[in-house]
């Protein structure tokens, strides 16, 4: 399913009489997630991310602009007739309720339009598709080797035994367990008795209504056209859609579980199994982590993704920490003050960056940003030549001699102990980290805009608190507007 949304706006009324002004939550969003990808709304809080989200699905209406999915417009629909899966922060689980139940829940009331099926004639052709030609054989020994001790057979296990390996109801792999296997005769006699009650079904079926059934046990009217029904779920139904979703989030052996019996991260999968159970056209998940400490959000953002990828569901990811969004989305929106400032793959945004606001937005260590200028065909910081044979380009700057503008330089756009003495940066070490492979410096320098300088440099370089002259990466340079802090493009031919 794509989702776009086409110049959407979305105003807050304030309240004159109180002072209160109106918000733009949300200023003229045109935004396009391809199918079966997980796209990342990104940005600081109050941009307006999770106003939008909520307009996808239907919680918030937008004052103006249209929201599809495919060719379908969905502005107006209310929340369930979107067929959206939504997950928020704080989970939401029914705390009296078992984890099983919770995600249930949202099957109990649900009617479906499906074709009318002999769900009896299927039962029954699947048990006997299950004991046919000695296959009885290996549920026997399924049921024979659940043993916790390796004395008596435990009926718990064994039912869970069949239902994982048939994929099938416990009130199914009740009647498997309560077969007699002693003798192959007895098996004959299961399956004879069941092809006899199918036939009876069959011809109580065309008895009444004049129906026959198909191969998948659809009724057929007398043109042979499957019959529709509006119905709700059967338990065993119901069953096995849990049981499925449960095992795609790992959560397989919790569901008797309340949730507070659960860490936090297992309940945020119970909150996306509830989301997916009734099969969603898309999922959306507002901060689905920031509950979680630092190691679970880790993993359970990759489980996300595995699971987005398993179920191939167009997925909208709300979060303002731009690490998670760039880690695991295919697509990533950024945005500011209502507006959509950037998008694209996380790297490519992260190597391009369209504004000072996109640029300071990704990346961590954070890019280091300085007052500078162009001037003599070179970049300067502090009167410094940090890069030469500068071209700039674009309209309004490929004629400039000179101009006053800021240099922004990515933590590994340093290069420490180069033998060029024409170019480099002096910069005061003040702070040395070591992580593995990498030291992180903390610098300071009379033109730096931004908090600290920092800069990633090999783990082997021998450096020490002092001062050094750093020379930079041309590609790790991005040059942006004073006034409106749009990227200004250079060329340069030293590369
Ligand atoms: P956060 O990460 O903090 O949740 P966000 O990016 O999701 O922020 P939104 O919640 O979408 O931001 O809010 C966008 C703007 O709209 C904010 O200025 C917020 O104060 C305002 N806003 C949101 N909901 C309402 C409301 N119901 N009434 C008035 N203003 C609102």
């Amino acid at each position: 399913m794509e989702i776009r949304l086409e110049n959407i706006n979305k105003i807050f009324k304030g309240d004159k009489k109180k002072g209160v002004e109106d918000t733009i939550a949300v200023s003229n969003l045109n935004i396009k997630i391809n199918n079966g990808e997980l796209a990342g709304l990104l940005g600081p809080s109050g941009c307006g991310k999770s106003t939008t989200l909520y307009m996808i699905a239907g919680l918030k209406e937008p004052t103006s602009g249209n929201i599809f999915f495919d060719k379908e417009d969905v502005t107006h629909l209310v929340p369930e007739k979107k067929g959206i899966g939504l997950v928020f922060q704080n989970y939401a689980l029914y705390p009296h309720m078992s984890v099983y139940k919770n995600i249930a829940f949202p099957l109990t009331n649900l009617k479906v339009l499906t074709f009318k099926q002999s769900l009896k004639v299927k039962t029954l052709s699947l048990l006997i598709s299950l004991l046919d030609n000695d296959k009885y054989l290996e549920i026997k020994e399924l049921i024979n080797s659940s043993t916790l001790d390796n004395k008596k057979i435990n009926k718990d296990l064994a039912l869970r035994n069949l239902i994982n390996k048939y994929h099938i109801s416990p009130s199914f792999a009740k009647t498997l367990f309560s077969l007699d296997y002693s003798s192959k005769e007895s098996i004959l006699e299961t399956i004879n008795k069941a092809k006899e009650d199918i036939n009876k079904e069959i011809a109580k079926i065309k008895e009444k209504n004049g129906y026959t059934l198909d191969n998948e046990f659809y009724y057929l009217d007398q043109d042979n056209k499957k019959i529709e029904e509006k119905r709700k779920l059967s338990k065993d139904e119901i069953d096995i859609l849990v049981r499925d979703v449960a095992k795609l989030v790992q959560i397989e052996e919790q569901l008797d579980k309340k949730p507070k019996e659960l860490s936090g991260g297992q309940q945020q999968r119970v909150a996306i199994a509830r989301a997916l159970v009734k099969k969603p056209r898309v999922l959306l998940l507002d901060e689905p982590l920031s509950n979680l400490d630092a190691r679970l959000r880790i993993k359970t953002r990759e489980e996300i993704r595995r699971i987005q990828k398993e179920t191939g569901i167009t997925t909208v990811f709300v979060t303002h920490d731009q690490e998670e969004a760039m880690s695991i989305c295919d697509d990533i929106f950024v945005m500011n003050n209502g507006k959509l400032m950037q998008e694209g793959k996380p790297i490519e945004v992260y190597k391009d960056p369209k504004n000072l606001f996109v640029a300071k937005f990704l990346g961590t260590p954070p890019i280091n940003v300085f007052k500078g200028e162009f001037k003599n065909n070179a970049i300067y910081v502090d009167n410094e030549k940090i890069l030469d044979n500068v071209k700039l380009c674009g309209e309004n700057y490929t004629n400039l001699t000179f101009l006053s503008c800021y240099v922004a330089i990515r933590p590994e756009g340093f290069v420490f102990e180069d033998k060029n003495e024409s170019l480099g940066l002096s910069l005061k070490v003040n702070e040395i980290s070591l992580s593995g492979k990498e030291q992180t410096l903390i610098c300071s320098h009379e033109q730096k805009l931004s908090e600290d300088i920092k800069i990633v440099i090999d783990g082997d370089a021998h450096i020490s608190i002092s001062e050094y002259r750093f020379t930079t990466k041309s590609n790790k340079i991005f040059l942006f507007d004073l006034n409106n802090e749009e990227r200004i493009y250079f060329e340069n031919a030293s590369k």
